[in-house]
């Protein structure tokens, strides 16, 4: 732990640009080399993260409940639900593709605001618990997020492909949108929080000592 203190740039009064990499003083609040905004108003990270997490919150709702497909098959409609689409393709012996669009649909969304709800509660009760590994938790979130829109290419190309007249058509249904949202803002509450954040309560017990 006392390695990974030594080598905290804020614990230096130093901070880095994240558009240029150009390394100033923590106090700035703008980047001296390229001008961009550097995190001045750490609060503002948070209440921002809060924001996107909620809303997301909010289209996960719909995004599960509504139909994501509507299909009609000589003349008969049916509707399927994201999770009633993975129990569907499991009965018709797909299951590697039932496994990944529940992974992706609806396990990953879920695992991702948790972690994001956890990692912005560790900040605001300024935690100094498992720091290195809730960066790296923070990591993985942020790259998984972008896999997260399968469901909604996979309803894209289906609707593309089976437009079979009026033998059978495919519509996509309105959770496909909340899905869409829910993704977005996802990944959105991501690029808000700033880990470096994680770091702070650490930093300021150093700083009293
Ligand atoms: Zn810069």
């Amino acid at each position: 732990m006392s390695e990974d203190l030594h080598d905290s740039a804020f614990l230096q009064g130093l901070q880095g640009c994240p558009i240029c990499t150009h390394v100033g003083s923590a106090e700035a609040t703008q980047c001296d080399h390229c001008g961009s905004n550097l995190h001045a108003n750490w609060q503002h990270s948070i209440q921002t993260t809060w924001a996107w997490l909620a809303t997301s919150v909010v289209l996960y709702i719909p995004a599960n409940l509504l139909p994501i497909t509507y299909n009609r098959f000589l003349g008969q409609q049916t509707e399927n639900t994201i999770m009633g689409g993975v129990v569907t393709l499991w009965e018709h012996g797909s299951e590697p593709i039932a496994v990944v669009i529940f992974i992706a649909s609806v396990a990953v969304p879920l695992a991702k605001m948790l972690v994001l709800a956890y990692l912005c509660f560790s900040v605001q009760f300024q935690s100094t618990f498992a720091l290195s590994e809730k960066t790296r938790l923070y990591r993985i979130t942020e790259f998984v997020g972008r896999w997260s829109m399968i469901d909604v290419f996979v309803v894209a190309v289906l609707v593309a492909l089976i437009q079979l007249g009026n033998i059978m058509t495919i519509r996509p249904g309105a959770a496909a949108l909340a899905f869409a949202g829910m993704v977005a803002t996802t990944m959105l509450a991501a690029i808000a929080f700033d880990p470096r954040l994680l770091w702070v309560p650490l930093a300021r017990s150093r700083v009293s000592e």
